[in-house]
């Protein structure tokens, strides 16, 4: 059996072609057994060290890691129904292997006897970074605890789950309940002729006449946006935010309550003053103080800016419309209607000029310019799918520093979006630099018979996020394999991606690829004005929309929860000093937002905006010297792509940038500051 399994046969490529569905649950049942070996081993050292503990924990469960990579990375870019089950069979299992570490007592008994000689083990920094780590995890976890406040936590826990489940189903539950069902086009003006299409379609399929319209996100935020209807904006957006918030199985109030309720208890528990406290401990932002100086004091900037906006949006809307006050179901249609009254720029106008075989050469090229690596397309590489790329990726040196994956366009067992991710890790070992294999996977339209792949202008910055991502695993330099590349703190992992969208602004580096796919002509430098100013478009009222959200998670959790009484309430007061429009009493944002009582955001929401405040800052480095200097890009690549998680993220940033970074580059490229 294991001699016919390509998975437990050592591979440095994933063997794709060689690759049943079949292989994968043996593999990973036995790649479990092994980790389950080596974690014993572990334990049964008289004598724990930093190498024979740390570092083994760290390495423990290799195999295993590789091979649930190459399924679950499967799962998402080239699924079908065998791969979906196998995921869903041996997702416990791995879970419950995860959970067996956490708790096994021994293993801590280890793990913290280094960790109170740490000072006699003559660590590097990179070294206590991993024993912090590892000692940490366990100690979040209630390894510290005596055994009550263990079970205690474990209830918790167990109790926190299910809540999340049911409001992320109530959620589901009431959005898929909802349909707003239109006979007539005449009352459906505005709508794109894709939008109406999709709309029909969703009718046919129930029998009915005319037009059906969701909560779901691609029928409700176009319908939005372009309908001129302004009862039926109201309508579905009055539906929209009364999810679960409605007299019925799936009002989510006593869970929101619940759930910061037992986030509260468990934060005290382990020692911490907040839910807030306890997950910004493992943040870059560190402290609740922190996040809530640094978005009290964006609002503060953009506030000024966004009540400018909303005067501009409202006359708009009076004189086209006689709108005397702009109300929730008016700001996207009218802030669309003016952007295109102001800019008239247009997807199709942009696309000849980024055909995605020049994109691509064009992302490789300033990645040659910036760090010094070349991008050479390999044949004999083993792939999941014949439209995937292979390249092998060399520094000017001539060093081989990684394999990279590039997987565009969309196909049945792909699932949305774009991300990056990785096949193999980076990490060192004591005879070599293991090289990492780095994928990213696109939704890109596909060439047709008379044309090549043309993105639009968010599908190119989209390809330089990823490619930006790709690039931190790709230069990861770090002895540890848990802390290379992308492996840092979540506050801190959208620097390098959204660093590289900057350069899409800018003419010199267009000028590299964005040429007319027919023409050969080079972008006109009119529409790369345009392109910047559209970005900026509302930017005080989205910096505001977003503050709001920020503030209302951090109020969720650092409130003592005997304080609240009412979520609607509670919420009302968050938003007060970020509202626009009149609050709608029947609608409510807290009882649906999943980002933080179903997702892992809680406490988080701030980190979209921090990281945007990260990269404007770190791109005016380089725009100080020119986008292409060298001498700062050396200094990006050796202080932050190359050292991943292996210190502080401050420290980390400061040794770039020389200093902590501030805001004014975010709030001048935004165009909330007078450059
Ligand atoms: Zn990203």
């Amino acid at each position: 059996m294991t001699q016919n399994n390509p998975l437990l046969n050592a591979f440095e490529m994933p063997p794709f072609s060689k690759l049943k569905t079949e292989h994968f649950k043996p593999a990973i049942k036995e790649a479990i057994e092994k980790a389950k070996r080596e974690i014993n081993e572990i334990t049964q050292q008289n004598n724990p060290t930093f190498e024979n503990t740390i570092a083994a924990l760290d390495h423990a469960g290799y195999d295993l890691e590789r091979i649930s990579q190459i399924l679950f990375n499967l799962n998402s870019a080239e699924t079908n129904e065998d791969i979906q089950q196998i995921t869903q069979e041996v997702s416990p299992w791995l879970s419950d292997f995860q959970n067996d570490i956490m708790t096994n007592a021994e293993l801590f008994e280890a793990v913290k006897q280094v960790y109170e000689q740490k000072d006699s083990f003559n660590l590097n920094p990179e070294q206590q970074t991993l024993l912090d780590k590892h000692y940490k995890s366990f100690v979040r976890n209630g390894a510290n605890l005596n055994k009550d406040k263990q079970a205690k936590l474990r209830e918790i826990d167990n109790k926190l789950s299910t809540l999340s489940l049911q409001f992320g189903q109530h959620v589901l539950a009431e959005t898929n309940a909802y349909q707003l069902h239109v006979e007539h086009k005449s009352e459906l003006k505005g709508l794109p002729e894709n939008v109406l299409e999709s709309a029909a379609d969703l009718a046919k399929n129930q029998d009915k006449k005319g037009y059906i319209f969701t909560l779901q996100y691609p029928s409700y935020v176009p319908f939005m946006k372009y309908c001129e209807n302004r009862k039926l904006r109201k309508i579905l957006a009055l539906a929209f935010g009364k999810r679960g918030f409605q007299n019925n199985d799936n009002n989510n109030e006593e869970i929101v309550k619940s759930i910061v309720k037992l986030r509260y208890e468990r934060a005290q528990l382990l020692g911490f003053k907040s839910h807030a406290e306890y997950i910004l401990e493992e943040r870059m932002a560190k402290s609740p103080k922190n996040v809530n100086d640094f978005l009290d004091d964006l609002f503060s900037k953009a506030k000024p800016a966004a009540q400018k906006e909303f005067d501009e949006l409202s006359q708009f809307a009076q004189e086209i419309d006689q709108i005397d006050q702009l109300q929730k179901w008016d700001i996207a249609f009218y802030a669309e209607k003016l952007k295109q009254q102001k800019f008239n720029l247009d997807d199709e106008l942009l696309k000849p000029y980024f055909p995605l075989n020049q994109v691509i050469d064009g992302v490789f090229l300033i990645a040659h310019k910036l760090y010094g690596l070349s991008f050479k397309e390999v044949e004999n590489i083993d792939k999941y799918h014949k439209d995937v790329k292979t390249y092998k990726v060399h520094d000017e040196h001539q060093n081989f520093k990684a394999i990279f994956y590039a997987d565009f366009h969309p196909r049945a067992g792909k699932r949305d979006g774009a991300w990056m991710t990785l096949y193999k890790n980076q990490f060192k070992t004591k005879a070599k630099n293991e090289r990492p294999q780095v994928s990213i996977v696109c939704n890109f339209s596909k060439p047709t018979k008379t044309q090549p792949s043309l993105l639009t202008f968010n599908e190119v910055t989209t390809l330089f996020h990823e490619f930006g991502h790709a690039l931190h695993g790709m230069l990861g330099n770090t002895q540890y394999r848990s802390l290379s590349g992308p492996s840092v703190y979540w506050d801190f992992v959208e620097l390098p991606s959204q660093l590289l969208e900057n350069w899409c602004y800018e003419k010199e580096a267009l000028d590299l690829f964005a040429k007319h796919y027919k023409s050969g002509e080079p972008i006109p430098a009119k529409y790369v004005e345009q392109i910047k100013a559209a970005a900026n478009f509302n930017e005080g009222m989205q910096t505001l929309r977003q503050l709001s959200f920020g503030l209302l998670d951090m109020a969720w959790h650092t409130t003592n929860p005997k304080e609240i009484e009412s979520v609607k309430d509670f919420e009302k007061a968050a938003f007060e000093p970020t509202r626009l429009v009149d609050d709608v009493k029947e609608n409510c944002m807290s009882t649906a937002f999943s980002h933080i009582f179903q997702g892992g955001y809680s406490a988080g929401y701030y980190s979209y905006k921090w990281a945007e405040v990260l990269d404007a800052d770190a791109f005016e480095a380089f725009k100080n010297k020119g986008i292409f200097d060298t001498e700062t890009a050396k200094a990006f690549k050796t202080h932050i792509l190359e050292k991943g998680g292996t210190e502080e993220p401050m420290i980390l940033y400061k040794r770039f940038r020389g200093q902590e970074p501030n805001p004014e580059a975010l709030l001048k490229r935004a165009g909330l500051l007078k450059p």
